[in-house]
């Protein structure tokens, strides 16, 4: 049994001081590491009715897309603002300083649709919070969110609640 963990390697004080940056090219890099945390989450979901995936630029486009693959689904990409190139609707959330955007093309989800999104770590659950406010204002139905690795100690879940979380690899 592969220990996911061991693929997460700690980068101190990048992109900037004082931050831990948990890198996961490792795991990527590793063909037995990559498809096995992809078939942990996809198979978390099995038997539940999922009609797409939806990943996070950049990273969870990477997992996002492996799942979507397992599972037998269409992905949807959720990007940085100016990158996808229809009609968009977008979202803006706090960050430690300043705001951040994240968009989403109008036709990607359909009312009713099920969505699992997808993305590669939770720290503040800002992020995903805000793109969890996207799909919903498009009509979608979140059947759940799951990360590779959960910053615990942040406590981003409790910016999630109402919805199931499922995360691989956890930091206390
Ligand atoms: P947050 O909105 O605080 O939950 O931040 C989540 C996003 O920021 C994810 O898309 C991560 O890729 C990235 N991120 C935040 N903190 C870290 C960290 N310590 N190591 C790697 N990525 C991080």
């Amino acid at each position: 049994m592969i220990d996911l963990k061991e693929f997460i390697r700690d980068v101190p004080d990048f992109p900037k001081k004082g931050i831990v940056f948990k890198d996961i090219t490792p795991l990527l890099k590793n063909a037995a590491a990559f498809r096995r945390a992809a078939k942990e989450i996809a198979d978390r979901y099995r038997g539940q009715k999922v009609d797409a995936v939806l990943g996070i630029e950049a990273r969870g486009f990477i997992i996002g897309a492996a799942v979507a693959q397992k599972l037998g689904t269409g992905f949807l990409p959720v990007r940085k603002p100016g990158k996808l190139p229809y009609k968009t609707r977008s979202a803006s959330y706090e960050l430690e300083y300043g705001t951040d955007t994240l968009e989403i093309h109008e036709d990607a989800v359909a009312k009713g649709d099920r969505i699992l999104i997808v993305d590669d770590l939770l720290a503040t659950g800002g992020t995903m919070n805000a793109c969890c406010g996207l799909v919903e204002s498009l009509g979608g139905v979140i059947v759940g969110i799951a990360f590779l690795v959960e910053l615990d100690f942040l406590k981003g879940r409790e910016k999630l609640s109402g919805h199931e979380v499922v995360s691989l690899i956890n930091y206390d």
